[in-house]
């Protein structure tokens, strides 16, 4: 039986979410579920702010998505909670490991 705090599903702490969000939202990075409609992502704005940088799993953490950097996408923060665990967008699907 795995072990579930070791193994990649586990949930990351507070700084391990911060080294991976700076990852996936490198300044330029686009919103992949508005494909940038929204404008480019946005660093230092208050916290939760609909055009601030967050993490989107391609595959949702509740369909069994890791925390791993091929699983995560960058989004806004308003994006990504309007999404919730729905399906990712058609157009999304098309680059799945290699981007
Ligand atoms: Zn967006």
């Amino acid at each position: 039986m795995p072990n579930r705090h070791n193994g990649p599903d586990r949930e990351p702490s507070g700084r391990e979410r911060q080294r991976l969000l700076a990852i996936v939202c490198y300044p330029g990075a686009t919103c992949w579920l508005c494909r940038g409609e929204k404008g480019p992502i946005q660093w230092g704005l208050r916290k939760a702010h609909p055009l601030g940088p967050s993490m989107d799993h391609v595959i949702p953490r509740s369909h069994g998505g890791y925390w791993e950097l091929e699983n995560l996408r960058p989004a806004h923060y308003g994006c990504n909670s309007s999404r919730g665990n729905r399906e990712p967008p058609r157009y999304a699907r098309v680059r799945s490991r290699h981007w």
